[in-house]
Order: C-alpha cells, then structure tokens, then sequence
C-alpha cells in the first residue's frame, strides 16, 4: 500500500450499497473534496439483491458487475484502498489503521495510518450463523464472492 500520510479528507469505510451511494451524494454537491473509499474487498460496484435471482437468470458473479471498483473510482474522482482491511478507528487523531487484505501473501504485509476529517462507516453486517447448523453444507451469501464460490460448487455437483 502506498497510502502513508495521505492528506485528510472525507474517508468512507466500506465499499458495498451504502458506500459508494454516500460516494454519489457527496460528488453530486461537491466534485472536488478528497475522498478516500477503503473496502476489505476489491471495490467493484453491484446490486447485492441481484444475487437472489442470478442463479434463475443463469448469471455469474461477473455479469452483475456494474463497474469494476477501479473504473468506478476513477469515474467519482475518488482515492480508492481496495483489498484494505481497517483494523483499527482513533477518533482523537483521527486517524485509522489499514492493513492489506491480502496480508496472508507475504508481499502484502505493509502497515499504514491514514488521516481523515469526516468518516463515514459504511461496513455492513455479519450474519450469525447458528451453532445448530452444519457449516458445510450451509452458505451464507452476502457477498458476490461468496455467490461465486456456490456457482463453482452447485456446477461441481
Ligand atoms: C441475497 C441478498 C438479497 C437481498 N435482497 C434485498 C432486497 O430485495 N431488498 C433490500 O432492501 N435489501 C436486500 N438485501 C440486503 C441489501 O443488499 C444489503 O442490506 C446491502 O447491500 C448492504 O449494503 P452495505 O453497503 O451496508 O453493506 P455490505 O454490502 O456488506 O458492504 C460492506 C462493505 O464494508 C467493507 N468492510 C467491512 N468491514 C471492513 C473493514 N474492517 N475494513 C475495510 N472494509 C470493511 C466490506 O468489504 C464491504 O465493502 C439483500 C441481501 C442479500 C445478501
């Protein structure tokens, strides 16, 4: 990551509905303010409730994406830290601590603090998932990753 003492801005958390429709809402009003767009996965721009009919529409992961995460970015104007995962929210300095998503790959280990002066957390929400349930056979699909790794394993049987 490239980030280090990046100057402050408006840093948003999360890439999903929520995030990049802040995105819009701000450049609609103001082209200019820096904004930082960090998401733990890489960005791309899609219909989450899409994922429900894709199967019945014979769709893959990659027919619903409407813009890839850095085409998207580059659209909005925006600074975008995909694969980054924030581990940490100081509001005193206002700053947080990224590390890369990918960190289990060795050329990924970098740390970095960013700045920012408004923050928006936009990070959505984990299901639970019920100890009664056995976690092989059940899939929760939240995300267009994960749909993707159910059309690998419905297509393998
Ligand atoms: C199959 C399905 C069907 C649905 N159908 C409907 C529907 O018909 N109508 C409806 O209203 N809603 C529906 N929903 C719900 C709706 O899609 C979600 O509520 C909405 O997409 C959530 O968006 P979000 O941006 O809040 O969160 P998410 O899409 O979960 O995005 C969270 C983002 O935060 C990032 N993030 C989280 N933690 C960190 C971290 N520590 N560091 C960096 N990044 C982080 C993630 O990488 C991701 O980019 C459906 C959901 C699913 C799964």
């Amino acid at each position: 990551m490239s980030v280090e003492n990046q100057s402050a801005g408006i840093v948003i958390i999360g890439a999903g509905l929520a995030g990049w429709h802040v995105v819009d809402a701000i450049r609609a009003k103001d082209k200019d303010i820096p904004i930082t767009l960090i998401t733990a996965d890489n960005g791309d721009r899609y219909h989450k409730p899409m994922l429900t009919m894709a199967i019945s529409q014979q769709k893959n992961a990659a027919d619903l994406v409407r813009a890839t995460g850095s085409d998207a970015a580059k659209a909005a104007n925006i600074n975008l830290l995909a694969n980054t995962q924030v581990t940490d929210i100081d509001p005193a300095s206002q700053t947080v601590q990224l590390i890369s998503a990918l960190r289990s790959d060795p050329v990924y280990t970098n740390y970095a603090t960013i700045s920012y002066d408004k923050l928006v957390l936009a990070m959505g929400a984990h299901p639970i998932f019920p100890k009664s349930l056995p976690e092989d056979l059940v899939w929760h699909v939240n995300h267009i990753e994960r749909f993707g790794q159910l059309q690998e394993k419905l297509a393998a049987g």
